[in-house]
């Protein structure tokens, strides 16, 4: 719960605790006003509106307690107070909101009150829910993808020679935040990739892909999500971006970003905080603590460090940045999100010639997977594939490479809604851009209509109408 909702809570609870008193106020105010007169009523209400306040205690309500929270209903069930088994069923709430039903039960059924009759009672409805859960068919898991999001469109449509870039590869908050509400009244429900399929050791002692067992309530349908080029890179200062990802005062990763005045704010101003936000109001919207992948080159920035080796002797404080994106790194892993390469240099993979491929992967290696550690994900720059459609194996001495590396989960770029392949030591899957360009030309109004998102949003509700149209063409998305 956030300290907003608690407050809120508080709030309403205190609301309720005055209003039962408020009854027997009313009788005796009234009392007051016939046995004691108007003479008695005007000194009062002298003293008591201006004459300086008392506290009578730490229960006597905030003055605006009645105007802090408009229209909230006193009936509303609200988070009684959180001590003994009620905190412990609190938790557990929390955990089976986020269909972790077992961890829901363990939690209880540990705990100093597992005989207690609510915590039985609690265990008896996780174990009911679980029932009826249904496994999800993993080739029919959609996986969506953003880059940076806009915060400024003033900034970011400013007609410079960017503008355009922005307007086709990036969405802008506003777009986020609805493209969040739709997909979550969809009954859309955020997965890892490492829930869809991952390496098992078999009895001959062969690693071997497996798929997941992702059980979800009849109707929820899990997708994936991922952020490409978190670099802030500094072509984007000043384009109205945030500037780089910073460790929250709460634990959790947030961003800071540099305003024309020289100031810096701290908040919600990329996907990854906005996200979180997210799933704190609706923790029904992710699997078992699942959070988006956050795909990084290296060669500008991680995170908005410049911590590459070209920037040694360039920015003075390098050894201080790599340190900072260690922590952000493990920030990042300890809060559900998971890591991903997408290159060093920002290259298409197909297409350069194999050196150049090894160079960019063994930099990759030296320069970021160092800092951030192991990663087993590449999101291909360009959505440029390394191979055809049939499965990878190692006659592919690309995939070969980066099988060596540790990579397991490829992801190109696909319009379609669906695009899961499952080999024998890997598994791959198309991306799909909710960006200016893809939105744009859903549009009816763009020309022929076209229906690549309509499993997922009401493009015309999306559609931020500060963009510049129409958006210009282009044939890949990066
Ligand atoms: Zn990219």
């Amino acid at each position: 719960m956030s300290k907003r909702d608690y407050r809120k809570r508080f709030f309403r609870r205190k609301f309720r605790e005055v209003s039962r008193f408020l009854p027997m106020t009313a009788v005796i105010f009234l009392s007051a006003f016939i046995i004691g007169g108007s003479i008695y009523l005007i000194n009062d209400f002298y003293s008591y509106y201006l004459a300086p306040a008392v506290s009578s205690g730490p229960e006597t309500p905030p003055e605006h307690l009645f105007f802090s929270d408009e229209g909230a209903d006193p009936t509303e069930e609200t988070a009684e107070p959180l001590t003994g088994v009620d905190a412990v069923i609190y938790d557990a709430d929390r955990l089976a909101a986020g269909y972790d039903y077992d961890a829901a039960i363990q939690l209880l059924s540990q705990s100093e009150y597992a005989a207690d009759p609510k915590a039985a009672e609690a265990i008896a409805g996780y174990e009911a829910t679980k029932s009826t859960l249904v496994r999800a068919d993993i080739s029919e898991v959609t996986h969506v993808f953003f880059h940076t999001l806009i915060m400024d469109t003033s900034k970011a449509f400013d007609g410079d020679s960017r503008q355009d870039g922005y307007n086709q590869m990036m969405t802008t908050k506003d777009e986020f935040l609805r493209i969040l509400q739709s997909m979550y009244e969809r009954g859309y429900v955020l997965v890892r990739i490492h829930d869809m399929a991952h390496e098992e050791i078999d009895e001959n002692g062969n690693a071997v892909f497996v798929e997941g067992d992702i059980m979800l309530p009849e109707g929820k349908k899990p997708f994936v999500m991922s952020q490409d080029d978190v670099c802030y890179y500094e072509y984007m200062e000043g384009d109205g971006f945030a500037s780089r990802l910073v460790i929250g005062e709460d634990g959790k990763p947030t961003c800071e970003m540099d305003l024309e005045d020289g100031t810096t704010v701290t908040g919600s101003y990329d996907l990854i905080p906005l996200l979180e936000d997210f799933i704190q109001e609706h923790p029904d919207f992710s699997y078992k603590g699942a959070r988006a992948i956050i795909a990084f080159t290296g060669y500008n920035g991680v995170m908005g460090y410049r911590t590459d080796a070209a920037y040694e002797g360039v920015n003075p404080n390098l050894e201080q940045d790599r340190e900072t994106v260690r922590q952000l790194a493990q920030c990042l892993r300890d809060n559900g999100w998971e890591l991903a390469s997408h290159s060093w240099g920002h290259r298409n993979l197909g297409a350069i010639t194999y050196e150049e491929f090894v160079t960019d992967t063994d930099k990759w290696e030296d320069q970021v997977e160092s800092l951030i550690g192991p990663t087993d994900i590449i999101l291909y720059p360009f959505g440029a594939e390394i191979g055809d459609w049939h499965p990878y194996t190692m006659d592919n001495e690309r995939f070969a490479y980066l099988h060596e590396k540790g990579f397991r989960y490829f992801c190109n770029v696909d319009s379609r809604q669906y695009w899961v392949q499952l080999g024998e030591d890997h598994m791959r899957q198309g991306r799909r851009n909710l960006d200016g360009y893809r939105m744009y030309y859903d549009l009816p109004e763009s020309g022929p209509v076209k229906t690549y998102l309509e499993d997922l949003m009401d493009v015309e509700e999306v559609f931020d109408r500060s963009r510049p149209v129409p958006v210009p063409p282009m044939s890949q998305s990066s």
